[in-house]
């Protein structure tokens, strides 16, 4: 009876003037909502030298040398040692810095950041054992520091290969995707910056730009050792997470694509060189190696019941899946709304089968990266977008598509908090991060990991700039369906982009579409069934979860008198299970926590909001 009604007074809209339609549909309002509170954007990380503060020893020191005026924040660097799981602490304060081992110089180094004494002091901190990771050096007065004789800014470098050599920092770099990347497509004149160096006699040449000048330098001085590097972070890795980049990425999906995990790899492999008893917060939860992330696209009036089907199989094979829903309520030159009736209670279904359930807006419009942001008052009762194209629509904004939705799917879905979110056709307008924080969702899954050429996930900057982030984490889509031959014919293919992500400790996430359950069905669980037992395969909202809660995660190696004996502490924000802390010396016992055979992992029980632990580990030797 229900469905006959909403029927009825759709084919009166569609017949009838807009006004008529908000009137009709405001006097009985076809689908329950539930209110979604327009939040204020809270900037809690404005000064990034109280948010991450000097508390132990082991803490990589991130010398923060931009002159206050213009102040370059160090993002880049926040990232990628988050991320890794390195712990650091950032400062303006020289001596400060030097009592850690391993300092980060950054932005740059030019003739104003350090006097002549700084410089002396510099030096013998490497020659005392001191390991430094600097980019842009360009004082003459810290040449022979660097080991380079000059260098030569351009624009106009499109590639860095890394050299065949035994230095610790690219142990990780194997594949030739690694070995090789691209920074920026040569379709454009002029690109990023990049200094290529000139080296010293001893300085060692790690890897090149395409005009072969020195991208990445290591210079040995007495016991220490410096990197330098020809380029920013911001530049290969911000840049391109927020999708600023200059088309650097070779693939735009279903492909490996590492160009900016490479310099995450680099950072972690430098730490793991030079930190004296490293300990590493793992990336992925329970001891596991690498994580499937598994989702699927509703965004077609028959998309809904083959979700059962898909559901079905991942029970079957020890996995679960996000479900991304089309919250099609209104009629338009794409399609007829189907969001409503038999469509809903497949959804009610899933949900109460233990899928998880996101939003993936309302009119699904290939020109969403266009839309206006909007108010932030668009609701139901008002909202009234139409898609005049795949491009274009008419009354549709960023907030309307991710506000409405949530107020839909948490009204009609019992125990439903909507606070994932992806775009249709992934295209990304630069306000999305602040509509989807102001209507309190916390996840999005737009970008494709090739694309960002970022395999973990990753904060979203405010209006994907260089300033400031988001509350938002992104996951982007590794592997997705649709493209030829489809994905039934490319399972092998995305195992390998999978294996690839595993060896570095990273994540892929999955995408079918649920438009029908035969053949991709069959092909996902094919692809289930030969996934290697060390990686784990999981619903996005579930992991999405626990990589927030380890992001905010508090924690510290204290060292004891006895020198085989150290205490981890750990604070959560949030509740989280199975995080890991990866260690470089072999553990005979702890407390508290579950060892692996290697003796190197810690897997942590499950932590309460805001609970603390002391974990005491005796290591073997
Ligand atoms: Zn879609």
């Amino acid at each position: 009876m229900k469905r006959t009604l909403i029927v009825a007074i759709l084919g009166f809209a569609l017949g009838g003037s807009t006004a008529v339609w908000k009137l009709t549909s405001e006097a009985t309002p076809a689908l329950r909502t539930k209110e979604v509170p327009l939040l204020e954007i809270v900037h809690q990380n404005a000064d990034p030298l109280r948010q991450f503060p000097e508390s132990f020893p082991l803490q990589v020191a991130v010398l923060w040398t931009a002159p206050i005026p213009d102040q370059e924040n160090p993002l880049p660097f926040v990232h990628s040692l988050k991320e890794m799981g390195i712990p650091f602490f950032i400062t303006r304060n020289l001596p400060q810095a030097l009592r850690h081992r391993l300092v980060i110089l950054y932005p740059s180094v030019d003739l104003r950041t350090f006097t002549q004494f700084q410089a002396e002091q510099l030096t013998a901190f490497v020659r005392q054992g001191g390991f430094i990771f600097a980019q842009n050096v360009f004082w003459g007065g810290l040449q022979n520091l660097f080991g380079f004789r000059a260098f030569v800014p351009s624009r106009k470098r499109y590639r860095l290969a890394f050299s065949v050599t035994r230095d610790p920092v690219i142990k990780y770099l194997n594949r030739p995707e690694e070995r090789e990347t691209q920074l920026g497509s040569d379709h454009f004149p002029e690109i990023i910056w990049s200094n290529g160096y000139v080296p010293d006699v001893g300085a060692e040449v790690l890897a090149h730009f395409d005009d072969g000048s020195a991208a990445l330098l290591m210079n040995s001085v007495g016991k220490g050792k410096v990197y330098l590097l020809g380029l920013s972070l911001l530049d290969v890795v911000l840049r391109n997470q927020n999708n600023r980049d200059y088309e650097a990425q070779r693939h735009y999906v279903n492909a490996f694509e590492p160009g900016a995990d490479v310099w995450l790899l680099v950072l972690r492999a430098w730490y793991e060189a030079y930190a004296e008893d490293w300990v590493r917060l793992a990336t992925i939860p329970g001891g596991q190696r690498s994580a499937l992330l598994l989702s699927h696209d509703v965004d077609w009036e028959n998309s809904f019941a083959p979700g059962l089907d898909f559901a079905r199989i991942e029970k079957a094979s020890q996995a679960s899946s996000t479900f991304f829903i089309q919250t099609k309520y209104v009629d338009d030159t794409n399609s007829k709304a189907f969001f409503f009736g038999p469509n809903l209670d497949t959804l009610r279904q899933l949900k109460a089968g233990g899928s998880t359930v996101g939003s993936h807006s309302i009119i699904h419009s290939r020109g969403f990266n266009k839309f206006d942001l909007g108010s932030g008052h668009e609701t139901y009762s008002s909202y009234q977008p139409r898609g005049l194209g795949f491009d274009t629509a008419w009354g549709a904004t960023v907030f309307g598509e991710v506000r409405v939705s949530k107020e839909l799917l948490d009204g009609e879905i019992p125990g439903q908090d909507t606070i994932f979110f992806r775009a249709g056709h992934l295209r990304v307008p630069v306000s999305l991060p602040e509509a989807l924080e102001r209507s309190g969702y916390q996840f999005d899954s737009s970008f494709t990991a090739a694309d960002v050429l970022s395999n973990f996930p990753f904060v979203l900057p405010r209006d994907l700039g260089f300033k400031e982030d988001s509350e938002i984490y992104e996951f982007p889509v590794t592997v997705e369906d649709e493209e030829s031959p489809g994905f039934a014919k490319r399972v092998p293919q995305a195992l390998q982009v999978i294996l690839a992500n595993a060896e570095n400790g990273a994540v892929s996430v999955v995408l079918v579409h649920s438009n029908e359950s035969i053949l991709k069905a069959a092909a996902e669980q094919e692809l289930l069934r030969q996934l290697p037992p060390d990686i784990d395969k999981t619903d996005m909202l579930t992991f999405a979860k626990f990589w927030r809660a380890r992001d905010r995660l508090q924690w510290s190696l204290t060292a004891t008198s006895v020198s085989t004996e150290a205490v981890l502490q750990v604070k959560s924000e949030e509740s989280v299970i199975g995080l890991t802390f990866e260690f470089q010396r072999p553990i005979a016992t702890v407390t508290g926590a579950t060892m692996s055979p290697d003796n190197r992992h810690l897997v942590l029980p499950e932590l309460a909001p805001g609970q603390s632990v002391s974990l005491h580990i005796s290591y073997l030797r």
